[in-house]
């Protein structure tokens, strides 16, 4: 069977399978993807309450991660007055708010959408955020927003160019689209392979490069404005683990790991996400 690239409709190949998923790769672009069923009923089974709760591919516990979370918003915030003024957004795959939160401390007026009802719920009633629960890919509004943002959430889509009709339907004309995801060309990826730990089908789904993914948003009428790496903050007792997973055998991640023993667990510390990629695009 050749399942077509969704970046550039050309046939593909079996790349590898991984927890029973085939994973293909474009002949053209490279881009990887999963053969899953393209129905919301593929995000409605994948993002239950075990997901954010239970570990494994997903979170041990969403919600203790909350401070960081709205760190990490705020930070966005922050980039975002070099490029535009504080104005309404509209947050896809919101989970419990909390990246909203941090936008709409830096003045940003929010909205978004999550799958999940637990967390689309906590980010109501805890958050105080405006989180409708349902399906991205099925979404319909006549609003339109000055700002969307894709936090870590692009390469989850069972259908990712429907995703980004409704979101070029949500975007006002020169408005801007801000999106957080994965690299598959990063150093973590190049080295591991096929065991690389964000090849974690059925929750994720689309693997891109940077420039992969401002190939198919430009279809979509975007055009890239900036890129770059986010550095978000973590528990130091979380960048501990990290570096021993990710460093230990390289010289400088000894070095590092020394340095960070010194680190109090609790402390937040910048951490350099090399797996991460942001890239920002406005619309034409
Ligand atoms: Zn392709």
């Amino acid at each position: 069977m050749n399942l077509k690239c969704p970046i550039c409709a050309s046939p593909s190949h079996l790349d590898f399978v991984k927890h029973d998923y085939s994973i293909y790769a474009c002949n053209n672009c490279k881009h990887q993807f999963a053969d899953i069923p393209q129905t919301p009923r593929h995000t409605e089974q994948t993002y239950g309450d075990d997901y954010f709760f239970e570990g494994g591919s997903g979170y041990l516990d969403y919600t203790s991660e909350a401070d960081l979370l709205i760190a990490h918003g705020a930070r966005y915030g922050d980039l975002l007055q070099k490029y535009t003024q504080a104005g309404t957004v509209f947050d896809v795959g919101s989970a419990a708010g909390f990246v909203l939160k941090g936008l709409t401390q830096r003045g940003w007026t929010g909205q978004g959408i999550e799958p999940n009802d637990t967390m689309a719920s906590y980010a109501r009633q805890t958050m105080h955020m405006n989180v409708k629960t349902g399906v991205f890919e099925q979404f319909q509004t006549e609003e339109q927003f000055d700002l969307v943002t894709i936090i870590q959430v692009i390469a989850h889509f069972y259908d990712v160019r429907k995703a980004l009709e409704v979101t070029q339907s949500l975007v006002k004309l020169d408005g801007l689209l801000l999106i957080e995801t994965w690299d598959r060309e990063s150093i973590p990826a190049r080295l591991l392979g096929s065991n690389w730990y964000e090849y974690s089908p059925p929750s994720v789904v689309n693997w891109f490069s940077i420039d992969g993914l401002t190939d198919l948003v430009q279809q979509f009428g975007f055009e890239e404005i900036a890129r770059g790496r986010p550095a978000k903050l973590v528990y130091a007792s979380h960048a501990k683990s990290l570096v021993k997973y990710k460093l230990e055998t390289k010289p400088a991640g000894k070095v590092l790991n020394k340095m960070l023993d010194l680190v109090p667990n609790k402390l937040r510390i910048p951490y350099p996400s090399f797996d991460l990629f942001w890239a920002l695009y406005r619309c034409k």
